[in-house]
């Protein structure tokens, strides 16, 4: 694989950042996961967005520009001949003697890009369903910047695991807040979909806003407030949506089967027409 760091597109074993880089020693690094269909980007403006506002709320120094992290990512693809898979992307303060003061304004920051190929469309896990346990959101309040800091997401998910499951649903004062790296929806006797409403305790998903702008214009009612584990066990169905997973059913949570224990036409639909829609709006 050729990857991208700092200027220089390299072979992955060649590809070096420092011992004292912030990321490595703080966590101090922001990023983006973009999804790569028919070797295109999807919702890179989204993406690209995003990232801007968690470098701002950071206080981030970064000079690259939205056009030149186009062009990496497109000579990316092109150089490792991705077709379908995942372009990841980190921003971090740089490397500087250790010190939680952060360094002069003048500190280069480390840009990292590397690809991962996966097969998104035909997703084994979309065709079965997941199986979700829900866990203690015990992340930070800032939840909405999307930052490095990824431990706890990564301990959820591997409590879900150990238990059977295949993803982990977090909880905070009794309502779910996300999954350990999507979105959480569920569906209720209605039709209505429900997802926690945007705010600091939840990632503001680039799928979230796609697929909610899908629902509305099939005529699905959305209604974007938090729910709990309670109301989401007695769901009719339920699902996550992220950049990687796009939307993907759930077929059980905390162990009780959620409608017939089958992914839910509310999610399969969601499913085809967002593909649909990000594949004809992919750069
Ligand atoms: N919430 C969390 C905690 C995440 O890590 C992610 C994916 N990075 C998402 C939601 C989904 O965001 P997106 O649709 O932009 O991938």
């Amino acid at each position: 694989r050729t990857v991208y760091v700092n200027g220089d597109y390299v072979p992955e074993n060649e590809a070096k950042v420092s011992v004292f880089d912030r990321g490595f020693l703080f966590a101090d690094g922001v990023y983006e996961v973009t999804s790569v269909l028919d070797g295109k980007l999807v919702d890179f403006a989204g993406h690209c967005g995003r990232l801007r506002r968690s470098l701002s709320e950071l206080s981030m120094n970064f000079s690259v520009s939205d056009d030149e992290l186009l062009a990496i990512h497109r000579e990316l693809v092109s150089r490792n001949g991705l077709e379908e898979g995942l372009v990841y992307l980190q921003v971090t303060r740089g490397a500087a003697d250790r010190d939680f003061v952060f360094p002069p304004d003048d500190t280069p920051a480390t840009l990292v890009l590397f690809t991962q190929e996966k097969s998104l469309i035909d997703s084994a896990l979309a065709q079965r369903g997941q199986k979700i346990f829900t866990v203690g959101d015990h992340r930070w309040s800032r939840c909405d910047i999307k930052t490095v800091q990824l431990l706890y997401p990564s301990l959820a998910k591997m409590e879900a695991r150990a238990k059977g499951g295949d993803d982990a649903w977090l909880v905070r004062d009794g309502l779910v807040t996300e999954g350990s790296s999507n979105n959480a929806y569920i569906v209720l006797a209605d039709g209505s979909i429900v997802t926690r409403d945007i705010s600091n305790f939840i990632l503001h998903g680039i799928t979230r806003k796609a697929v909610l702008a899908c629902a509305r214009k099939l005529q699905m009612k959305v209604v974007e407030r938090a729910f709990t584990v309670e109301e989401a066990r007695h769901a009719v169905e339920a699902f996550s949506t992220s950049a990687s997973g796009f939307v993907s059913p759930v077929i059980s949570i905390d162990g009780h089967e959620i409608g017939d224990g089958k992914p839910g036409p509310v999610a399969r639909k969601l499913r085809d027409v967002y593909i649909e829609e990000m594949r004809k709006a992919s750069i």
